[in-house]
C-alpha cells in the first residue's frame, strides 16, 4: 500500500469539511426522527453508510435508545474532526501520528485512528470485554 501522504489545510476545508457537515446534518434529522417516534417501525439507514458490514444487522436489531445514544457518539465525534479541521490537524492518526488514508476519512469522516491503531484498539477493547466476562 502506497504511503497516505498529509493533507493540505485547503483539502480540509474544501474535501472533508462539507462532508462531516452533511454527516452532521443526516445525523441530526435521525436523531430528530428517532427521539420523535420512538415507537416507529422505520429503521434508520445512517449505519448503511457508517457500519457497512456484518454488524450493520446487529445494529438494526438494537432499541431505539440504543441507536440514539450511538447516533450522538457519532456526532460529538464528527464535531471534534471539524475542531481538528479548524486547527489544522484532521487526518493525522491520534495515537501515531501517521496520516489516516483519505479513502478511509471518505467513508468515516470522523475516524481519528489509521487502519493500523483502530485495529489495535479494537483488539484491546475485545480483551478487556473478555476480562469483564
Ligand atoms: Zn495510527
Amino acid at each position: 500500500m502506497p504511503r497516505a501522504k498529509k493533507m493540505t489545510k485547503t483539502e480540509m476545508k474544501k474535501v472533508f469539511k462539507p462532508l462531516i457537515l452533511k454527516e452532521i446534518e443526516k445525523i441530526e434529522k435521525e436523531v430528530r426522527m428517532l427521539s420523535g417516534e420512538t415507537a416507529s417501525e422505520e429503521k434508520p439507514s445512517v449505519y448503511s453508510v457508517h457500519m457497512a458490514d456484518v454488524s450493520g444487522e446487529i445494529y438494526e436489531r438494537e432499541f431505539s435508545a440504543g441507536i440514539l445514544s450511538k447516533e450522538y457518539e457519532t456526532l460529538s465525534a464528527l464535531r471534534y474532526a471539524l475542531e481538528k479541521i479548524e486547527r489544522g490537524s484532521y487526518g493525522v492518526c491520534e495515537a501515531c501520528g501517521a496520516p489516516i488514508p483519505k479513502g478511509r476519512l471518505k467513508i468515516m469522516p470522523a475516524a481519528l485512528l489509521c487502519v493500523k491503531c483502530e485495529e489495535e484498539r479494537q483488539k484491546e477493547l475485545n480483551g478487556k470485554a473478555k476480562k469483564l466476562f
